[in-house]
C-alpha cells in the first residue's frame, strides 16, 4: 500500500471517519498543513507511550494512580461506576461529585465478546468491598447495554451486602453520557436512587 492509502486507512479507524472523510483529512493535512502531521505523530506516540490505566480505578493516567485516586480528601464512601474515562470527565466537569470513581473501559455486551471478565466486575467488587465504601453508584449510560451493565452489577453487589444506586432518569434514554449537559447529569446524581 503506498503511504497516501495507508495513511487514509489509518485515519479511517477513528470513530465517525468513513471513507470520504478520511480521504479530505489526508488531502487537507498534505496540502495545507503539513507542519501538523509530524506533531500529530508525535502526539499518537507520546500518548501510547505515556498513558495508561490508573491502578485502582482503571482511567487514562500517565502516573500509576489517577489525579483523583491519589487525593486523599475525596469522599471514600462513595463509589461512581462509569462506562468511558470521557463519561468519568463529564461527571468531574459537574463539579458537584466528590467521591472516588471505577471505570469499567466498557458495558456488558455478550455478542461483541464484552463479558463481566472484560469490564473489571471482579476488580469493581473487591474495591466496592474496601473499608469506608458505603454507596456505589451505577453510572452506566442509559442504552439497553448500560443498563443491562447497571442490573448485573447491581444484583452482584446486592448479594455482597453492598448499597448501590442509580443515576436518575432525566439523561435521556439511549444517551451515552460524555454528550449529555451538565446540568442534567448533576441532577440525575443528586436524584439518584
Ligand atoms: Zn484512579
Amino acid at each position: 500500500m503506498n503511504a497516501l492509502d495507508s495513511l487514509i486507512e489509518a485515519l479511517k479507524r477513528l470513530p465517525g471517519v468513513g471513507q470520504k472523510s478520511a480521504q479530505r483529512m489526508a488531502y487537507h493535512l498534505l496540502q495545507h498543513d503539513r507542519t501538523a502531521m509530524p506533531r500529530l505523530a508525535g502526539a499518537l506516540t507520546a500518548a501510547v507511550e505515556r498513558i495508561k490505566h490508573c491502578e485502582r480505578c482503571h482511567t487514562f493516567s500517565e502516573t500509576p494512580l489517577c489525579i483523583v485516586c491519589a487525593d486523599a480528601k475525596r469522599d471514600r464512601r462513595l463509589l461512581c461506576v462509569v462506562e468511558t474515562p470521557a463519561d468519568q470527565a463529564a461527571l468531574e466537569r459537574t463539579g458537584s461529585y466528590l467521591g472516588y470513581y471505577f471505570v469499567l473501559l466498557g458495558r456488558l455486551s455478550p455478542l461483541d465478546g464484552v463479558g463481566t471478565r472484560q469490564i473489571g466486575a471482579a476488580e469493581l467488587l473487591a474495591r466496592a468491598a474496601e473499608d469506608g465504601v458505603e454507596e456505589v453508584i451505577l453510572a452506566t449510560s442509559f442504552t439497553a447495554e448500560g443498563e443491562a451493565t447497571a442490573h448485573v452489577l447491581a444484583e452482584a453487589l446486592r448479594a455482597r451486602g453492598i448499597k448501590s444506586t442509580r443515576l436518575a432518569r432525566g439523561v435521556p434514554i439511549g444517551s451515552e453520557l460524555e454528550y449529555v449537559d451538565l446540568g442534567t447529569i448533576a441532577h440525575a446524581l443528586s436524584d439518584r436512587r
